[in-house]
Parts: C-alpha cells; structure tokens; sequence
C-alpha cells in the first residue's frame, strides 16, 4: 500500500510516499480503507520534530481520517467490515491507504456525511467541543468570540455554540476567512488584522464577551481583556509563541483562563464528545466546511497551505475517492 513516510524530523519536504505493507487487524484493532485524511496544524508542528511528542522515526503522519472498515479484530465489537467511519487518531497514521486504529480511536459517519467532511471532524470539532463545553462550560445566551474563526477549529466552535444558543462573534484575518465565519452562523464577524477590533467587539457585546475561545495566545492573551466580561473565561487552544502578560489583569476582571490539549482529554470525556458529535453530524448542525484538497503525494503542498496562508475552512487530502 502507499503511504506517506517520515524519515527525518523537518520542512513538509521530508514527506515522500513510499509502498509499506498493510497493516493487520488484530485484539481490539481496526483496520481502515482511507479515502480521505485530514491535515491539522499539529501534523506540521509534529513533522518538524519540536512538538511535545515526537514518533519514533519513521513514521507515517495524520491522525484524522474516513474511510470504511476494511477488517476488525477478532475483540473488536462496534464495528465490521464495510462500516463507514471517521478516525480519531490512528496507530500507523493516516495519510496512507489504510490505517491501523484503536476500536475507540473510531467513530461511525452518518449516511448524510461525505468521506471528505469525515476527514474534517475530529480533532476540530472534539477540540472545540472540549473547549466550550467541557472547559469553558458555556450556557445558552452567553456571549462568545472565537478568536480565529476561520479554520477548522473556529467553523467547529461557531456551529456548536449556535446550536447552543450562544450569540456568537468570530474573527478572520481575510475576506473569505471572514465570510466563511459568517457561513458557518456566527453573528458578527471582525478582522482580527485591524488593530482595533478588541474594542469593536466590546461594543458588540455591549461591554465584554463570557467566553473567548483563543486560536492564537501568543499574540492575543494580554489584549483579550480589553474585550472580556467581569468573570469571563477564556479558554487557550492555540499558541504558537510567548508573551508579556499582566496577571493583574485575570485578577482585575476574576477571570478564569483554561488551557486545553486534547491529548489529555480522558475517556470519558472523549465518548460524550464522540456521541455529541454523531448526533450534531445526522441532524445537520455540524458541517465541516472543506476547502482544498491535495493528493497524498502533495502532502508536502498541504503542509505549507495550513501554516502559511490564511484559513478558509478544512484542508484535506484526497487518498482512495477515485475508487469510491
Ligand atoms: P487552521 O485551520 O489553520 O486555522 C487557524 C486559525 O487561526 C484561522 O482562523 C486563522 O485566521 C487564525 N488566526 C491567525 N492569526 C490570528 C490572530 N492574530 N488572532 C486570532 N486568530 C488568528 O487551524 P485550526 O485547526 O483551526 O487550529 C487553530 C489553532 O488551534 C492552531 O494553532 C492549532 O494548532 C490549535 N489546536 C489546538 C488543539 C488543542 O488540543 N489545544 C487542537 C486543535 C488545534 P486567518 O487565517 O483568517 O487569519
């Protein structure tokens, strides 16, 4: 089967399809016919080899994908051959043919849902679920702003807590990030570029959000305050630097600040968000939104898209859909 393989930690470049063989599903193990992987951040921060956790070399990346069940252990007993179904982090990787994964590592895709939305749910929509619900705890009529709202996080976190009944502001760094926060239901949209868009959103909010969701502390942190509520909470997802930061500032306001990886979500924690996601996904209210689609062998391409342009919705890439 082909697979993209790392063999040195660096740029997108050290990516290169090679022929592996074929995974075998054994215990609790399923093995899956990927059709379409999805690319999140985390993979590029991963290949570089200066994220937390580091593979042991070589390794093929992605931990998001959907496909349909190929084969299942003889222990496996939510799923069989032929089911379709969304990865939730895999143990051979994604971006391949087929991937090896956990039983718990996988979820069923509703008969309403395309092999190419599948590869954009989990790791934004179980992120941005953790976030508001699970961290936050966000109630309905409370004001939000997603502090990023165009990428894959962002779109996750605006169809949730609309459906939640939030009043929801996002922010993009472009016209058609802007748009297609407005696509996914936010009620207000600001250019985070625009230096001044702390206090448009205040004003918005008439006098301060409950909750930010932020994509990008390292370059917002200190500032959130200007445009969060007495007892505010803001939950820090991504972060690609540090900061000088006033503390005063949490003390002034009693505001709580979250920080969350969802590598540390615990077992629990990841069933609620697998059946809330089943649920938002067959009645319609989660859509992952995708926008740019690379073959397996440009995964390099697909590396270089979502760290250096501006995000308009979910990349992914296009392994088996020709045989679809
Ligand atoms: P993405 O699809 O690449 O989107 C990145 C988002 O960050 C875009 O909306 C982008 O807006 C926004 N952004 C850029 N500059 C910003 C600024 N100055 N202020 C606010 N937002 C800004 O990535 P993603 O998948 O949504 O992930 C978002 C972040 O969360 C990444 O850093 C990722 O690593 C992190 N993350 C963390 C976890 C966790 O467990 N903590 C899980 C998933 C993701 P424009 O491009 O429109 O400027």
């Amino acid at each position: 089967m082909r697979a993209v393989v790392v063999r040195e930690y660096g740029e997108p470049e050290v990516m290169r399809v090679e022929e592996v063989e074929k995974p075998e599903a054994e215990g609790r193990r399923v093995l899956i016919r990927v059709v379409t992987a999805g690319v999140n951040p985390v993979d590029t921060y991963i290949r570089s080899g200066l994220y937390a956790y580091a593979p042991k070399l070589p390794y093929t990346p992605g931990k998001d994908a959907a496909g349909i069940v190929e084969a299942i252990g003889p222990e496996v007993t939510r799923f069989k051959p032929g089911d379709r179904v969304y990865t939730a982090g895999s143990i051979t990787g994604t971006y391949a043919d087929y991937t090896l994964c956990e039983e718990d590592q996988v979820g069923l895709l509703p008969a309403n849902v395309s092999f190419e939305e599948g590869a954009g749910i989990w790791t934004p929509y179980a992120t941005a679920y953790r976030a508001l619900f699970q961290k936050a705890k966000c109630q309905a009529g409370e004001t939000l702003l997603v502090h990023g709202a165009s990428g894959g996080v962002g779109i996750a976190a605006i169809q949730w807590a609309k459906n939640s009944q939030l009043n929801v502001a996002g922010t993009a760094g472009s016209t058609d990030g802007m748009e297609i926060a407005t696509k996914a239901g936010a009620d207000a949209v600001f250019d985070h570029t625009n230096e001044d868009h702390f206090a448009a959103v205040k004003n918005w909010s008439a006098g301060g959000v409950n909750v930010i969701i932020e994509m990008l502390a390292n370059e917002n942190l200190e500032r959130d305050f200007e445009c969060l509520s007495m007892f505010g909470r803001i939950v820090v997802v991504g972060s690609r630097g540090s900061i000088d930061f006033s503390p005063r500032l949490v003390m002034t306001k009693d505001a709580t600040i979250y920080g969350m990886s969802l590598f540390n979500a615990p077992s629990d924690d990841l069933r609620e968000i697998h059946a809330a996601i089943y649920e938002g996904l067959a009645e319609g209210f989660l859509k992952p939104f995708v926008v740019r689609k690379f073959l397996l062998e440009d995964a390099p391409r697909a590396h270089h898209e979502i760290i250096e342009s501006k995000a308009f919705g979910k990349i992914v890439l296009d392994v088996n859909s020709a045989k679809e």
